[in-house]
């Protein structure tokens, strides 16, 4: 049993936010984060759903929003607190899963991808795996697998990011292997040696997302991208062969306010199909595992039966495992520091808030004498 792990970053004042000379309504200290609705008197307290300041405890509280404050939270530092866990439980044999969530704009992309000379994750994640490899291969420990894919789910439908034109990239089916769980029909995997083969590949993928977002009302707002690596390792136990096989799941999610029609303005809402099922199901997933991992904490569990919407939409049904299920799984909430974003903050920082309340079973996927 393994509690889902949450962190919550906070981006610079973005060009626009200085224009309009927002205030900075983020703290942060140690765990802690604390928003500040700056609308209300000072000296407001008692009544919760109107206090001024409100605090949340995370797993991680990232202050990114200044690098030359002595707190200042890098994307080095981000990935050796969670990518260093991330590589730890693929090389265990555990499936992992790392989320982005926050509003447009708030540094999803930023902390998954980063921007070039400045990485993210992902490709610190693939770097570190390959750099590790080479480690384990020297000491003639086992031998190794790596195949990596890239999708996209927009408007309910997956689109394969490294296929090349030819062949079908549009509107891939999602089924389910009796014992494999869910996955993408005709999605292609691509057998990588190293670093370079992986960055190669992200590439071509980003690109293949950012073409289809000139053509497009803001796709990599309203899509999720989801990059996997398939990991299998094959050694000896006790004179027995034995293959480990794990999958890493990176997500940027579509941007929340995607989530909530009551945070969607006039205009926006006269867009049609702004709201995304995918992110609205993901929010329904969370909350009912959220209530059963409470009441497992209280012993009700038998008492009340929780539905699990998981088929409601393709990105959970597609990341069942990492959702309560079979997996290491970190959410990591991106918010903006400025005031102008308040609603959509708190709305994120609550959102993050229920993550934590996920249990999920991670187990050692291992198949003996193969
Ligand atoms: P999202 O993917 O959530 O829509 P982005 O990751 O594209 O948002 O971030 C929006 C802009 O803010 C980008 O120009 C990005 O480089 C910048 N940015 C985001 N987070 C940070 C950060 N922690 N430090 C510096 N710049 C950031
Ligand atoms: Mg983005």
């Amino acid at each position: 049993m393994a509690s889902v792990k949450v962190a919550v970053r906070v981006r610079p004042m973005n060009r626009r936010e200085k224009d309009l000379e927002a205030k900075f309504i983020i703290e942060m200290e140690g765990k802690k984060t604390t928003i500040t609705n700056i609308k209300l008197p000072d000296g407001i307290t008692g009544d919760s759903s109107r206090d001024r300041t409100k605090v949340f405890t995370y797993d991680f509280s990232y202050f990114s929003a200044d690098c030359k404050n002595s707190n200042y939270v890098s994307q080095e530092r981000v990935f050796r607190d969670l990518g260093t866990d991330v590589l730890k439980s693929a090389f265990e044999g555990y499936n992992a899963c790392v989320f982005a969530y926050g509003q447009t704009g708030s540094g999803k992309s930023y902390t998954m991808m980063g921007n070039t000379g400045d990485s993210g994750l992902i490709p610190r994640i693939c770097e570190g795996l390959f750099s590790k490899i080479a480690d384990v291969t020297r000491k003639g420990d086992a031998s190794f697998r790596t195949e990596v894919s890239y999708l996209e789910i927009y408007n309910e439908r997956v689109r394969d990011l490294l296929r090349r034109k030819s062949s079908k990239t549009f509107n891939l089916r999602v089924r389910e292997h009796p014992k494999e769980g869910p996955y993408v029909e005709d999605l292609s995997k691509h057998l990588v040696q190293n670093y370079r083969d992986v960055e190669e590949l992200m590439d071509a993928g980003n690109i293949n997302r950012t073409t289809a977002a000139t053509g497009m009302n803001d796709v990599s707002s309203r899509s999720h991208a989801i990059f996997t690596i398939n990991f299998t390792q094959a050694k000896f136990d006790a004179e027995m062969p034995c293959e480990t096989v794990s999958k890493i799941h990176l997500v940027d999610l579509a941007g929340s306010e995607r989530a909530d029609a009551t945070g969607a303005t006039g205009v926006r809402l006269k867009e049609g199909g702004n709201i995304n099922k995918s992110l609205v199901t993901l929010g329904n997933v969370i909350s009912a595992l959220a209530d059963l991992s409470q009441d497992a904490a209280n012993h009700l569990a038998k008492k009340k039966q929780v539905f699990v919407p998981y088929r409601d939409s393709v990105l959970t049904w597609l990341l069942k495992d990492s959702l309560g299920g079979n997996s290491k799984t970190i959410m990591i909430a991106t918010i903006s520091p400025a005031d102008i974003n308040y609603g959509e903050t708190l709305s994120t920082l609550r959102y993050a808030n229920r993550a934590k309340n996920i249990i999920n079973k991670p187990t050692i996927n291992e198949d003996a004498n193969v």
